[in-house]
């Protein structure tokens, strides 16, 4: 299962797209009560796997939105309860979904991920 999970991601975390070595790869259940099936797994790198957990796939962009946005502007001090209605009001327009997208649902391989630019 990890192995076919692994060739559709392309050995890559489907969340953050970090490539991941097959022992370090995790299946995670993109719907925690959802059915033991290929359309419900992802693979996940353990820092992805670990930070969703059982959140739903909305609920965990939002998370990662919420921690996004709260490493680039520290200053702020914004609660995760305060961070997550100012973007519901388009506070970030350019921080909102579209920059959470993740690995899985970018289909352009040129923004396949920052570290590879950079590196
Ligand atoms: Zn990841």
């Amino acid at each position: 299962m990890k192995k076919l999970l692994l060739e559709r991601s392309g050995g890559r975390c489907e969340y953050c797209g970090v490539q991941i070595k097959d022992a370090a790869a995790q299946i995670d259940h993109v719907d925690a009560l959802g059915p033991d099936c290929f359309t419900n797994y992802r693979i996940a790198c353990a820092s992805c796997n670990g930070s969703k957990g059982k959140k739903s796939l909305e609920d965990y962009r939002q998370a990662c939105m919420v921690q996004g946005l709260r490493s680039e502007l520290p200053e702020l001090g914004f609660s995760t309860a305060q961070l997550i209605w100012l973007n519901n009001q388009n506070w970030f327009p350019q921080r909102t979904s579209e920059r959470h997208l993740f690995f899985f649902e970018r289909s352009a391989p040129a923004c396949v991920s920052e570290g590879e630019r950079h590196a």
